[in-house]
């Protein structure tokens, strides 16, 4: 009996990085070496998840009145004002932002895609991107589409960029621009003060045809080398010709990856469209998961708005950003010299190497207890669970499985 719609009768139960994971842990448990290059989240050099302990202590605090209740649709108020200060300091444009809670940044692009592409339609991102763009897509009957995102010299392909752009204008009328920077997953990338501002020319230009919203998917912001906030404001500097939109996750800022607490933020000058932007927000809030973790929402609230609690959080976070920054320093030390072609990588959770054969690659390396996730034309390397220390035999073991 076909009791499954046709088009999710053939969908996979298994998310390969996290089969992959869970052979890797496997095969620890049983004593073996194993590097584990495969999680996503940040490892401290005994291989436990990084915690903060402020945050950790704020979460036990949250009284049961509040974590048995129901959370607002939208999201608490005070929490979406703390969403917005963090994301905009002092900038006058904060009376710019309007928004709606979600579980996790995974949430905010959902409610993205279905908000701006109608059924069918694509959403255009770079040709390296998360795998879960697509999943989120195809659970909601939209595409993806991709502009290379590399050129000849290693460098972001605006030129394509614009050329792919320019293509969903004409087959679509409208377009959802995805860019995931700073620390891009999979690849590491950073976009650097030019590579922002000629994404920003092609925007004008292309939303000044039809209508082109941009979410920034910034989900490892507080990891990178430069502050991301200066290509928001490039494109918020558009004056609402292009719609922003950004994707903020408590889940690696906050390391409260379980919690699913994130938020949808959209940028627009005028009130009567921000108040158009925040009901259409609710009502698919309603419509898919009605409302988001009410102890994970006022943690993260306690913590952006009690100015010592605050400090605390942010030098535990500084803490755990060296750690991660020594691991990249550690591979950039020896991956170029040991001929791995991989992408400019400043900071963040993830570099990716390119190769020809990322499932041959995968399954020698696997053979020597070294776990890394194969994609097209690359391997991802999630230094974020790997110890500075096994850094050497990573890179050596890459080195000879790719020769
Ligand atoms: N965007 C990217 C590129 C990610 O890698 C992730 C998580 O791994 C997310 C968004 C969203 O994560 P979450 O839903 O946990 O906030």
């Amino acid at each position: 009996m076909a009791f499954l719609i046709p088009s999710r009768a053939a969908r996979s139960g298994d998310d390969p990085i996290f089969a992959l994971n869970a052979e890797a842990r496997k095969r620890a448990l049983a004593g073996e070496p194993v590097i584990n290059a495969t999680v996503g989240a940040l490892l401290d050099d005994d291989g436990k998840l990084a915690v903060l302990p402020g945050v950790a202590e704020a979460l036990r605090a949250v009284p049961t009145a509040v974590s048995a209740g129901y959370a607002p649709i939208a999201g608490p108020d005070d929490f979406l004002r703390a969403v917005v200060g963090d994301l905009f300091g002092d900038r006058t444009t904060s009376g710019w932002a309007t928004g709606v809670a979600t579980p996790g940044g995974t949430g905010a692009l959902r409610l993205a895609v279905t908000s701006f592409l109608e059924p069918g339609q694509a959403l255009l991102t770079s040709s390296f991107y998360w795998g879960p763009y697509q999943t989120i897509a195809d659970e909601a009957e939209r595409r993806v589409e991709t502009f290379r995102m590399f050129d000849g010299q290693g460098r972001l392909d605006v030129a394509d960029f614009e050329k792919q752009l320019a293509r969903q204008r004409e087959a679509q009328g409208r377009a959802l621009v995805l860019l995931n920077s700073p620390c891009h997953n999979p690849t590491g990338y950073s976009f650097d003060a030019d590579e922002q501002k000629a994404i920003a020319e092609v925007v004008a230009r292309e939303a000044a045809r039809c209508p082109v919203a941009v979410l920034l998917d910034i989900a490892y912001a507080r990891y990178g080398a430069t502050d991301p906030r200066h290509f928001m404001d490039r494109l918020i500097d558009l004056g609402g010709q292009a719609l922003v939109l950004l994707a903020w996750s408590a889940s690696k800022a906050f390391t409260l990856y379980g919690q699913r607490v994130g938020a949808l933020v959209a940028v627009h000058p005028e009130a009567f469209e921000r108040v158009r932007l925040k009901n259409a927000f609710a009502y698919g809030c309603r419509g898919t998961w009605s409302n988001c973790n009410a102890s994970g929402m006022a943690a993260v609230t306690r913590v952006l708005s009690d100015p010592e609690l605050r400090t605390r959080v942010d030098k535990e976070r500084g803490a755990l950003k060296s750690l991660l920054d020594q691991r990249v320093a550690r591979w950039n030390q020896l991956a170029g010299p040991a001929r791995l072609p991989y992408p400019r990588y400043s900071g963040g959770f993830f570099t990716t190497v390119f190769c020809q054969d990322p499932e041959g690659a995968c399954a020698r390396l696997k053979a020597e207890g070294v776990f890394v996730v194969p994609l097209p034309g690359a391997l991802r390397v999630a230094l974020c669970s790997v110890a500075e220390r096994d850094i050497p035999r990573l890179v050596d073991a890459m080195a000879r499985a790719l020769a």
